[in-house]
């Protein structure tokens, strides 16, 4: 059965009147009669559900943030977003239609059964956390109906790559309480298909791993970019054959084409070729993550979204308009059939260049709508990448792309710290770099110099070339859930 069912040939009239429908139930039925923290803003914002009829009336409803979700004074408030229905609820919010079939099924089969069926419905059985650096950790949990939803998402990025019954799935996502390991967990269990999940460079170690890709010689391999870069460096630098990968599916993280075409050349050298690259994009608030479909290197199709599940706004950061197909702005989830926990209208700090598209995907012509993956992540790393350091605010994300663009350049890092480590004294910046294998490092620490210099608004203090071994352990490439590109030790004074 195709997990798509049906939404891959809907017209655009069609997804908008389907999500009108849901929205419409989803708001009247759930969210207000149960969310302590949505019908308190209904309320006060004198905003009628039943004047909430569809995507139109969207706008009518105050965003939400991520401040929302955290309070200094009540670290419960994330309870205050999960649904919690009781019978007083359900008798004084759902219409007498469904009540009356509530009492029939209630004489049936037992009062229990019908205990039994909303408990699994609503009740939270399972927990992800947010994995922002800078905000405190926000649980988002799921019912076994959202695992069911979790379930669908995972099935329908296998069906996107094309992953066939017989074919074996390596997860080298971190284990953590994080959304990517799980999703790829329970998208593999539902498809029926053989995966096994290594935990990643914490719990097995690189050359577990390694060791791993050897025995069970996986067609498909999912993780997070930089580790599956430095697997795949690893594996070339012990010569290790690859020739049995057919996919890579990557999380967490940006994936540009110069990237792609990088670890393709990679895995070619490793006996690996046409090597299917795909993104993908998900986020906790969501608990559920989308992927981009088979395409050339250089360009991408978008990830395909899931109408019949949430809905995807683009505004105006600054004004809160609501953008047209296409346009830039600043990404805005609205959960369509969610249960447990659940956000409306949440704004998710993402910019998104090029918006979201309505027509069919140039590559596997599926109508779902698609979302540009051109992401800049302004949730994560907030502070760090638009830092002040000397006085001056600076983009270090920029910074880190002068560097990469270095090409005798295999890995770098950014150190902010304090001058003798004294919270009064100057700021320094200290870039740390790996040189390729086999290239003349001599010259190469006067060349970052001066190309930061030329480019960037400040210049660091100290370039220092240093080993491979000891870059892996300062970026915790095999140990941290994401690698530490930019860091920031200066002591808080
Ligand atoms: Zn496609």
């Amino acid at each position: 059965m195709d997990p798509w069912s049906d939404l891959t040939s809907l017209s655009h009239a069609q997804v908008k009147a389907l999500q009108d429908r849901k929205l419409r139930h989803f708001i009247n039925r759930h969210v207000y009669p149960f969310s302590p923290h949505y019908r308190k803003l209904f309320d006060d914002n004198a905003i009628d559900p039943r004047h909430i009829r569809g995507t139109a009336d969207l706008k009518r409803i105050p965003l939400t943030s991520k401040l929302d979700l955290i309070s200094k004074e009540n670290p419960q408030k994330f309870r205050d977003f999960v649904l919690a229905p009781d019978q007083e609820k359900i008798r004084r919010f759902w219409p007498k239609s469904e009540l009356l079939k509530l009492a029939a099924l209630s004489l049936c089969k037992g009062k229990e059964y019908v205990q039994d069926r909303l408990g699994r419905e609503y009740r939270p059985v399972f927990m992800t956390f947010t994995t922002g650096t800078t905000n405190s950790p926000v649980p988002f949990v799921y019912s076994r109906y959202d695992i069911g939803n979790l379930n669908l998402s995972g099935a329908r990025m296998v069906a996107l790559f094309h992953v066939a019954p017989d074919e074996h799935i390596v997860n080298i996502f971190p284990f953590a309480p994080h959304l990517a390991f799980w999703q790829v967990f329970f998208g593999a269990l539902e498809s029926g298909i053989f995966s096994l999940s290594t935990g990643g460079g914490k719990v097995l170690g690189t050359e577990g791993n390694l060791i791993v890709l050897s025995r069970i010689k996986p067609s498909v391999i999912l993780g997070v970019p930089s580790y599956v870069y430095h697997l795949v460096r690893l594996a070339q630098e012990k010569g290790q054959d690859l020739s049995f990968i057919k996919k890579i599916v990557l999380g967490a993280a940006k994936v540009d084409p110069a990237y792609k075409a990088k670890l393709s050349g990679m895995l070619a050298q490793q006996g690996a070729k046409d090597v299917f690259i795909f993104g993908t994009y998900g986020f906790t608030e969501a608990r559920s993550a989308w992927a981009e479909c088979p395409a050339p290197h250089d360009v991408s199709s978008g990830y395909h979204l899931y109408p019949d599940k949430e809905i995807f706004e683009i505004i105006d950061p600054q004004t809160g308009q609501v953008k047209a197909e296409g346009q830039d702005g600043e990404l805005v989830y609205t959960a369509l059939d969610a249960r447990a926990s659940v956000v409306l209208r949440y704004r998710t700090g993402d910019i998104v260049t090029g918006g979201i598209t309505y027509g069919a995907c140039p590559y596997c012509r599926r109508t779902t709508l698609r979302l540009s993956s051109d992401i800049t992540r302004l949730s994560d790393n907030k502070n760090l990448q638009l830092s002040k350091v000397k006085g001056t605010l600076v983009n270090l994300s920029h910074f880190g792309s002068v560097i990469s663009d270095i090409p005798s350049v295999e890995e770098w890092q950014i150190e902010i710290r304090k001058h003798n480590n004294d919270p009064y004294d100057m700021d320094e910046v200290a870039v740390y770099i790996t040189p390729k294998a086999g290239q003349d490092a001599s010259g190469l620490a006067d060349d970052v110099k001066s190309k930061l210099a030329a480019s960037a608004e400040i210049s660091p203090n100290e370039v220092k070339i240093i080993p491979l071994a000891e870059m892996v352990k300062r970026l915790e490439l095999e140990t941290a859930n994401k690698e530490k590109r930019i860091v920031d030790i200066r002591p808080k004074g």
